[in-house]
């Protein structure tokens, strides 16, 4: 498929939502455009295929969209970081601030590969407060995060500055 699809066509962009003065990018309009869905999998697998990843891990809700078919495309193991409070079993958990607001995530302890390289997805990275988060639970449980996707990056809220040393990949970036 080509990699010069045009994705901003398949992004819903909503003012003032949730908050005033924010611009929500919306990717529920990629997920009913078939075209669309499979050209983002289609990217990070071809991007990530050599990359020597044992497994991918993703943050509630919408990153868990794009890191399911990610997963059984490349035969890898997917890990769920989840809103606090949802995973049964013994946890690790962490806070963290939002673009708006505070969130918590957590993960199974027993679910974090040692020793292995995790990549890191969701839909849109803003400030990198969520991906800080996730990667420092991976991190605490024995997992190496070198890599870490979004569909979406916001350069200038400086996600980059939260997560040094590891390469982020998004598909298109908005200023
Ligand atoms: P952050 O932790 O600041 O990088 O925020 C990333 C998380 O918040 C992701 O899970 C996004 O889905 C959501 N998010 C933050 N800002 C926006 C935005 N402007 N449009 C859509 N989702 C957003």
């Amino acid at each position: 498929m080509s990699s010069n699809f045009n994705l901003d066509d398949s992004i819903r962009k909503i003012e003032d939502f949730p908050h005033k003065g924010i611009l929500y990018y919306d990717i529920t309009s990629i997920l009913t455009n078939p075209e669309a869905f499979s050209w983002c999998i289609d990217q990070m697998v071809e991007y990530y295929k050599d990359k020597k990843i044992d497994a991918v891990a993703a943050v509630e809700s919408r990153g868990f969209i794009f890191s399911a078919p990610f997963a059984k495309a490349m035969q890898i193991p997917l890990i769920l970081v989840r809103k606090a409070g949802k995973l049964p079993g013994v946890t690790l958990k962490k806070s963290y601030q939002l673009e708006y607001g505070k969130a918590e995530v957590e993960i199974h302890q027993s679910d974090v590969p040692q020793g292995k390289n995790v990549l890191l997805v969701d839909d849109l990275l803003a400030t990198g407060g969520t991906m800080g988060a996730a990667v420092e639970l991976l991190t605490m449980g024995g997992a190496n995060v070198k890599h870490i996707f979004g569909i979406i990056g916001l350069p200038f809220l400086k996600y980059a500055d939260k997560l040094p040393g590891i390469e982020i990949k998004t598909l298109i970036e908005y200023e």
